[in-house]
């Protein structure tokens, strides 16, 4: 299946559910149906968003762009997430980084992905480790997380176009990841285990 097909099947399916709950509703108006509605409307609402970074690239303003400002950006709302499920983000980047060449927002992207996608590894508490180190051309930033692993049918697959193994996942984020850092001509790589955990890292050029 091509992906643009996958993704009017993905529109669509939310679609059938919110259209048959609204008629029930016609015919025996139940509040209860509002949560399904709500979580189908949001479904939506997160394979737009995925997507939308990728659809403008007119708007994509290449700056200089320190990763520990994207870091410090991002990382309070990871955290309080984190909180939530007792994991610990642990955070080792340092401030004298050069600065590099990139769209704000979809390196931010990337980063959220990742870290979302290890916060989801570990259902009952973990960690997530970033650190950042520099080689004489790249920064490379490493993602460690305690979770479930991954296969390796899922490694070959990941990104994918609506890969998941998530009973809700939209298998974008990885898609998405990729794109943004290709984009940036740097480079993603991924070492797992089942059971132990995963490490992406991400190089990017400055
Ligand atoms: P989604 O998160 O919606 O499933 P992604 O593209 O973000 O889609 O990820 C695709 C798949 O890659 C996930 O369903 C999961 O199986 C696997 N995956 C990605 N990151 C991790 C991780 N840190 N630990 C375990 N599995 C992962
Ligand atoms: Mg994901």
């Amino acid at each position: 299946m091509n992906w643009q097909a996958g993704l009017a099947h993905e529109i669509r399916n939310p679609l059938a559910a919110i259209r048959g709950f609204l008629q029930l509703m016609r015919e025996r108006p139940d509040a209860r149906y509002l949560d399904i509605l709500m979580e189908e409307v949001d479904r939506i609402n997160q394979l737009t968003n995925e997507l939308l970074m990728l659809a403008k690239p007119q708007d994509n303003i290449f700056e200089e762009i320190n990763i520990v400002t994207i870091l410090r950006e991002l990382l309070p709302l990871m955290r309080s997430q984190a909180n939530l499920q007792a994991i610990v983000i642990h955070e080792d980047v340092p401030s004298t980084l050069p600065p590099v060449y990139g769209v704000k927002d979809q390196l931010k992207q990337v980063f959220i992905n990742i870290i979302k996608n290890a916060m989801e590894a570990q259902p009952s508490g973990g960690y997530v480790d970033i650190i950042a180190n520099l080689d004489h051309t790249h920064i490379v930033i490493s993602i460690e997380d305690g979770g479930i692993g991954m296969s390796e049918e899922t490694i070959a697959k990941l990104g994918e176009p609506f890969y998941t193994t998530k009973e809700r996942g939209s298998g974008l984020g990885m898609m998405v990841t990729y794109l943004i850092v290709q984009n940036h001509l740097g480079d993603v790589q991924v070492e797992s285990t089942i059971g132990k955990g995963t490490r992406f890292v991400v190089s990017l050029p400055y």
